[in-house]
């Protein structure tokens, strides 16, 4: 290289440097809320700037669309089935981490590294405290039985959140045992499914049923709203369990698209979000379960007790889903 192609070579290098910004960009299914206390944490921390688009529906198709225009670098979701669908079509890169691999469980991550799990959450029984006694509430399978009749509210069964319990169910008893549990799901509801999981509370704080079928989570943000904590109180928590295995659970997770124009610092929040500080401002202003083996849960989470996670692979869960659905519809459980 003589002299003029050496300071050619710097001039290029010194205009290329300062010109990129430090900023990630994500795309969210999740409430902007929900993830505002963790980006404001992390900026602080590195400097770099988070932006965060909602993304409510047709993620997938979004970023399919945009294909390697898209200025997504990263993909933050819940349930587990969403995650694999950003997979499948093609629109993630796999990412190496030792740094999430030493945080993430080897259960709540991608065999292929192409998704890593942040948070856990349990799809369980809320139970009037008045109505349900102790011992009552046993398995996911018991509530199809005769002792529930007229007592059960729950969402849509086709719900994210529910078809994913019933995909769990398939996994466990194949389709012919859990069609006749949904039937008998059914059967027992004391109202036709409807509202949100947190609608499930208040019809039991109303006396419309005894128990609800539900998250973790929105417990723990009934029990912070001074207006929905009076019903959130009249009602236990109780993990059912899968005969001989464990309670529902999923997961919210993260992925890093294909085209992730500032692959470096997705890398970054991806880590950092798997890390202490991330993971217990999700355990506490959240009420999920942390991934990362020894963070703290909540105090009103600690308050549940034990929760043992079913032992069926999430994997497996999300690809009984489309079996799922189909069950739910073909029982007309919304009817
Ligand atoms: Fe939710």
């Amino acid at each position: 290289m003589n002299l003029r192609q050496s300071l050619l070579a710097l001039a290029l290098t010194s205009v290329a440097l300062p010109a990129v910004a430090q900023e990630v960009n994500v795309y969210s299914h999740r409430q902007p809320e929900l993830i505002q206390p963790l980006v404001d944490a992390f900026t602080a921390e590195t400097g770099i700037k988070v932006n965060v688009a909602f993304v409510d529906k047709g993620m997938a198709e979004r970023l399919i669309a945009e294909g390697t225009r898209s200025p997504a670098d990263l993909v933050l979701t819940v349930d587990i089935a969403r995650l694999k669908q950003i997979v499948d079509a093609g629109v993630t890169q796999p990412v190496q981490s030792d740094v999430l691999d030493a945080n993430v469980p080897e259960s709540m991550r991608d065999a292929n590294d192409q998704w890593f799990g942040l948070t856990t959450r349990a799809r369980i029984v809320y139970a009037s405290k008045d109505r349900v006694a102790d011992g009552e509430v046993t398995t996911y399978e018991d509530l199809a039985s005769d002792k529930w009749k007229g007592r059960i509210c729950i969402r849509s069964g086709l719900n994210d959140y529910n078809v994913a319990l019933v995909a769990a169910m398939i996994a466990h008893h194949g389709e012919d045992y859990t069609r006749t549990w949904l039937e008998g799901v059914k059967g027992n509801l004391a109202r036709k499914p409807e509202g949100g999981d947190r609608d499930q509370v208040k019809a039991i704080a109303a006396g419309l049923c005894d128990i609800g079928i539900g998250n973790t989570y929105y417990i723990g943000e009934m029990w912070e709203d001074p207006e929905q904590r009076p019903a959130a109180e009249t009602v236990r928590i109780v993990f059912p369990t899968f005969e001989g295995d464990g309670a529902h659970v999923n997961i919210s997770g993260v992925a890093m698209t294909k085209s992730a124009p500032n692959k470096e610092n997705a890398l970054k929040f991806m880590e950092w979000l798997s890390g202490d500080e991330a993971q217990r401002i999700y355990a506490e202003t959240n009420h999920e379960f942390p991934a990362k083996p020894g963070v703290a849960k909540s105090e009103l989470v600690a308050s549940w007790g034990e929760l043992t996670p079913d032992s069926k692979s999430l994997s497996e869960i999300a690809d009984l889903r489309p079996a799922a659905v189909k069950l739910v519809e073909e029982v007309n459980f919304d009817g």
